[in-house]
């Protein structure tokens, strides 16, 4: 049975048509049925899920007002912090990790009456772009389970495409909402970056992390952004910039907007159904009157390089709380104590947690980000990267001087095979291509499906606004979907 949507959903719980206790109860069927194939939950909070229904139901028989998220199952990327609630990032490191706190996005998801039935897969520590670099193994595309749902935030694509959820939270370093959305068929949203608080967020790339929605659809994606987004004290990083009306923005008039192709999106390495699609929604949006013109981002070509710096470096710093000594796994690696002269125990003990804590993928970036900022390095690697950061930022400056949006595809390709790029890490790097240069120059990007392909596998189109224009995306988004579906 099809799930019903986020604004629906709610309303339905509001007006009393339908208690948050079944929701809650429909959710863990939906759950228990296909999550042993799936594995988009790493944990799921059957008892607190259940408390909080009661909560909900007992609010508003008491005759009190439900928030705009009432009775609306989220589920959540297991790097958000969750009081009481293990958080594992999918790492043995973080493996037995329950945080004391809630996250802020939680705090305000919580206050808005959602439910929140459990913890998603994602890849370790949210890098990777195909959810198996998981040490809990990988969440499998609904579309087809031989295909990855992309990632990081895989599991929470995997919740809202197969239907468990109508929303769910993940987290964007550099793809990690709209590629999975665009693998599996979903709304994927990127706020810009500092629009939503991070404190709460497990950090991987402090300067480009943004947490944002998934959805079934562009207004339930609007719906949760705007319980989520907004100031926070917790977040210094957190813009005060008062929030605009996204959910308002979902069918308003698209006719007369420019919206900008970027030459550059449409190059090598593009699969031709991919295009394709691609092209018949930009078509399509020309039809109902939106102006479309070529626009350069000269420097994409760079953003692979430049990412896989500058996120690789904040990475090796960010992760290097992870000592076996403040909190997650602790491994004493005793038997290693000889080799070491001074401080024997308690290097061996540093050496083994993190050895036997982290995966390849994790060591290989810490590695990576450990060297380009090292002496003699860093001018070569670092502060390049940085620079040429501020040229891809500046392309879309001048792009946007003659755009109001951007649209291309979200990824190059479709799913692909799960196995198919994990033995060459350079090719699962290529494929952030186009989600990149947005993430660098922290731009709002969202993630809408267009066609899919003639084999049913699902493709995304890609929307880029300006900082803080998160209602021309929507606007966009929304205005495609209905397109679509008329
Ligand atoms: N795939 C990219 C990476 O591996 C982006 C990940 C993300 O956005 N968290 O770093």
């Amino acid at each position: 049975m099809k799930i019903a949507s986020v604004i629906e959903l709610a309303d339905r719980v509001r007006r009393g048509e339908i208690s948050a206790v079944a929701v809650a109860e429909d959710t863990l069927a939906r759950i228990d049925r296909d999550n042993g194939q799936l594995n988009a939950f790493l944990t799921v909070a059957r008892t607190e899920l259940l408390e909080q229904a009661r909560a909900i139901d007992d609010k508003r028989a008491r005759g009190q007002a439900l928030g705009p998220l009432a009775g609306v199952p989220i589920a959540l990327k297991d790097a958000l912090c969750t009081r009481g609630i293990r958080t594992t990032c999918a790492s043995k490191m973080l493996g037995e990790y329950v945080p004391p706190y809630d996250a802020t996005v939680v705090s305000r998801l919580r206050a808005a009456d959602a439910l929140l039935p459990g913890k998603t897969n994602m890849d370790e520590f949210a890098m990777g772009s195909s959810n198996e670099n998981s040490a809990f193994g990988p969440a499998r595309n609904p579309h087809d389970r031989e295909r990855t749902p992309g990632g990081s935030s895989g599991g929470s694509a995997v919740a809202v495409a197969s239907g468990m959820t109508p929303a769910s939270l993940g987290s964007d370093t550099g793809g990690s909402i709209r590629q999975p959305a665009a693998f599996t068929g979903a709304v994927g949203v990127k706020p810009t970056y500092g629009r939503v608080s991070r404190f709460g967020l497990v950090a991987f790339a402090s300067s480009l992390d943004q947490i944002g929605p998934f959805a079934s659809d562009v207004r339930g994606a609007a719906r949760v952004l705007s319980v989520i987004a907004g100031a926070d004290g917790r977040d210094a990083t957190c813009l005060p910039a008062p929030c605009d009306d996204y959910e308002g923005a979902c069918g308003k008039a698209v006719r007369g907007l420019r919206v900008g192709v970027p030459e550059e999106y449409f190059t090598g390495g593009l699969d031709p159904e991919v295009e394709a699609s691609v092209r018949a929604a930009i078509a399509r949006l020309e039809s109902d009157g939106v102006a479309i013109k070529k626009v350069h981002l000269a420097h994409t070509r760079h953003a692979v390089a430049t990412y896989y710096v500058i996120a690789t470096a904040e990475a090796s710093s960010n992760l290097a709380r992870f000592d076996g000594v403040r909190y997650g796994l602790r491994v004493t690696g005793a038997e290693e104590h000889g080799k070491h002269a001074q401080g024997g125990a308690l290097r061996a003990m540093y050496g083994a947690t993190r050895d036997t804590g982290f995966g390849d993928e994790v060591k290989r970036r810490i590695l990576l980000g450990t060297f380009v900022l090292s002496a003699g390095y860093y001018d070569a690697y670092y502060l390049k990267a940085q620079k040429v950061r501020t040229l891809i930022r500046r392309d879309f400056d001048r792009a946007f001087g003659e755009v109001d949006a951007i649209v291309c595809p979200t990824s190059p390709t479709p799913a692909f095979k799960l196995g198919e790029k994990t033995s060459d890490p350079l090719a699962m790097y290529l494929s952030d291509v186009y989600t990149l240069p947005a993430s660098l120059a922290g731009l709002p990007a969202m993630s809408v499906p267009c066609a899919p392909t003639t084999a049913g596998l699902p493709v995304g189109l890609q929307v880029i606004a300006p900082v803080l224009k998160e209602t021309t995306m929507f606007a966009l988004a929304a205005a495609w979907e209905a397109a679509r579906a008329s």
